[in-house]
Order: C-alpha cells, then sequence, then structure tokens
C-alpha cells in the first residue's frame, strides 16, 4: 500500500512510537512530587523544550492541548488576559479559507466575525485586511500560515506587521506548516500558533497553543486542576506529549529535505499533466508547501477518483478531506473562485516523512489506468 495523505495524518514515525512505549512503562501523574511524578514531570518539559524549538518560542510559550483543534479553539477568545486582568477583544477577523476549527469562530459570536477573502490563487486580500483592521477597535486576526487542501502558504509576515501595526492580536494555524517551512513567531508578529503532532509523525490527539507573549493569554477553555500553568486543565497524556516532542525533533530535520520533497512534488504534477493536459493545479502560481498538490481534472469526480486509487491501495483524498468521509464541495476552492463542480474533482496528494521514489513511480503507474477507466477523453483534452 502507497499512503500519499500526510495532510490528513502522517505515518507514526518508528522513534516516536519508541519514546510512547517508554513513556506509557512509566506509572505516575507529572502533578505527583514522589519520584514517579518527577519522572513524568521530566518527559513532558522535555517535550516542551522540544515544541518549543520546532515553533522558535520560548519553552513556557508552549500549552499542550488535545489538538490543533483545541488550541483554535482556546485561541479564538474574545476575552484574553494581560498580566491577569482581562483584555477584551471586539471581533474576529479570518480568511476564506481557514480550516474549519478557524471558520467555527470559537468563542466568537457570529456577529462578531469578519472574513477576508482571497484571490484565485488562495491569498489573503491584505488591502481588505487592512480596511477591516482599520474600521475595528480592537481585534483578533486568525490567518493560516499554509493551507491543508491546496499548501498555498500566506504571505503571514506582511500580515502580522499590519496586524501589529494596528494593535491587534494575530493567531496562525501553523499545523500544515510545522517540519515543512520553518515557524518563525517573531518574524511573523504571532502572537500566539497552533500545531498539532499527529501532521509530521507524533500521535493524535495531542497538540499545542504557543503563545508568545507571556503577558496576554486567551482565557482557558477548559478550567479545573490548574495544569498546564493554568492554562489547560486535566491530567496530561504524558506518552503521547513524549511522542509529540520527539516527533518536533524529527521533523526539525525534515526542513532539510524540503528540495528533495518538492522535486518528488514536481513529478508527480508533471506526471499528471502530461497525460491529462488540461488538468488544474490549484494555487500553482502562489508559494505552495513543497509536500502538497491539489488538482482536478475535469469529467474525473474526485469521490469515484478516490475508490479506484484505494482499489490500486494508493491512498489519497479529496481536495476537501471531510472527517465524514463524504465529499462536498470544498470551501476553500469555492473562495479562490472555482465552481461547484471543478471543487468536487479536488485530489489531494500529500508527501512527507516516509515518501520515497517507489511511491512517486507507483502513483503514476496507476493514474493512466484511474483515468482509462474513469474518462478517457480527459487525456487528450487540452489545457
Ligand atoms: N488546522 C489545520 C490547518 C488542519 O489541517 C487540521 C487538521 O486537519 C487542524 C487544524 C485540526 O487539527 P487536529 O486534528 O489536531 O484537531
Amino acid at each position: 500500500p502507497i499512503y500519499l495523505d500526510h495532510n490528513a495524518g502522517a505515518p507514526m514515525r518508528p522513534t516516536v512510537r519508541d519514546a510512547m512505549i517508554d513513556a506509557l512503562n512509566d506509572t505516575g501523574n507529572a502533578s505527583s512530587v514522589h519520584g514517579h511524578g518527577r519522572k513524568a514531570r521530566g518527559r513532558i518539559e522535555k517535550a516542551r523544550q522540544r515544541v518549543a524549538r520546532l515553533c522558535g518560542a520560548k519553552t513556557r510559550a508552549v500549552t499542550f492541548v488535545s489538538g490543533a483543534t483545541e488550541a483554535n479553539m482556546t485561541a479564538l477568545t474574545p476575552i484574553w488576559q494581560d498580566q491577569g486582568a482581562p483584555l477584551y477583544l471586539d471581533k474576529l477577523i479570518r480568511s476564506a479559507v481557514e480550516h474549519p476549527s478557524v471558520l467555527s469562530g470559537g468563542r466568537f459570536a457570529v456577529k462578531d466575525q469578519r472574513v477576508v477573502p482571497v484571490d484565485s490563487n488562495g491569498i489573503v486580500d491584505l488591502e481588505e485586511l487592512a480596511k477591516l483592521l482599520d474600521s475595528e477597535d480592537s481585534c483578533l486576526v486568525s490567518i493560516m500560515a499554509a493551507n491543508n487542501e491546496t499548501g498555498v502558504i500566506q504571505p503571514f509576515a506582511e500580515i502580522g506587521a499590519l496586524v501589529r501595526e494596528n494593535d491587534a492580536l494575530f493567531h496562525v494555524d501553523a499545523v500544515q506548516a510545522a517540519g515543512r517551512m520553518p515557524i518563525d513567531m517573531e518574524a511573523w508578529h504571532a502572537d500566539a500558533v497552533s500545531v498539532s503532532a499527529h501532521k509530521f509523525g507524533g500521535p493524535q490527539g495531542i497538540g499545542a497553543l504557543v503563545v508568545r507573549s507571556t503577558a496576554r493569554v486567551p482565557a482557558p477553555l477548559i478550567n479545573g486542576g490548574g495544569q498546564e500553568n493554568w492554562r489547560r486543565s486535566g491530567t496530561e497524556n504524558v506518552a503521547a506529549i513524549a511522542g509529540f516532542g520527539e516527533a518536533a525533533e524529527r521533523a526539525l530535520d525534515d526542513l532539510d529535505c524540503v528540495e528533495q520533497i518538492g522535486a518528488a512534488r514536481d513529478r508527480l504534477e508533471a506526471g499528471i499533466q502530461a497525460l491529462c493536459p488540461g488538468a488544474i493545479v490549484f494555487g500553482k502560481d502562489a508559494p505552495r508547501l513543497a509536500n502538497t498538490t491539489c488538482f482536478a481534472v475535469e469529467g474525473i469526480p474526485a469521490e469515484t477518483a478516490l475508490i479506484a486509487f484505494d482499489l490500486e491501495h494508493v491512498s489519497v483524498s479529496s481536495g476537501s478531506a471531510c472527517s465524514s468521509g463524504k465529499v462536498s464541495a470544498s470551501h476553500v476552492l469555492s473562495a479562490m473562485g472555482y465552481s461547484e463542480e471543478i471543487a468536487r474533482g479536488a485530489i489531494r496528494v500529500s508527501l512527507g516523512w516516509d515518501t520515497g521514489t517507489r511511491h512517486i513511480d507507483r502513483f503514476l503507474e496507476v493514474w493512466p489506468k484511474i483515468i482509462d477507466r474513469l474518462n478517457p477523453q480527459a487525456r487528450t483534452r487540452a489545457a
């Protein structure tokens, strides 16, 4: 079987599995003062350092949560605390192409949410953002670093500078960026960043909200025993956190292989377009993550294509990777101006730490078979 769906979830790295088993073999609650507890605490603090390094942040900035959905929900609150005093934010400004966990608006009322449009490559409209920032008093801006469907990278340093000029707060969903491009909260002027372990070879169900300034933190989503410096209560999942730390370290190493991954992705795209010259590659003219391609071929619905790939034991995804398992037209491609019919054809292929030549070879071997089975005319249709 060939796995090419890293943006949905990367395979667990062997060293992560080892780190988790090691932690699972221990007993103890990290809040306990005895030796067992202190050992668990040690594992958590080591992981915190490693996740901080991945995000270019200080160790104390990292709060472990159950994943990026929770990290986003926590960040998207109108109440932040500034040195203990509440800081109220009037509005949330987000882009039209965010992950559903940001689209939901978190704890902001619907009437307090504003949406920045994107262009045909999926890049946010900076003029519109500037106008929105101008017309609102105190805002939180939440814009993702790189899109999960298309891999398109936003001009986050420019966005961050605009946000800073307007005294607003800036949250970045960096889930797809982690391990695929450097995360630099300082350069991005980011106040908070969300990351999730399972996108780069860590376990599912663990992530972090990284908040740059210790003076400003979002009000907790989960209150209780005061774990994670009162930012997220509940007994820590030590094994998952240890696995997260190990994956973060390996993801930083992956940054040295970005060019290689990009070359593999480019070979795949060239192969798709050589056979189907009319294939559309979404966001092709924008900066994109090296590991992602999202494309559509007229007359090939993604739903049918995914089944055909699956029959060949190749796992890819529809443009809109949906948790419900149904393929619906993607809000990202609609926001980029594509028709529902084209959006329904979007197929996403995403590479990662375990992708080798044989994965790309196999994809390109089954691609002509799938086209011939589903719509042979797509071979000749011009661009
Ligand atoms: N943000 C983006 C951009 C994602 O791709 C995902 C996962 O698909 C999430 C947030 C949610 O992450 P998690 O699965 O950890 O809740």
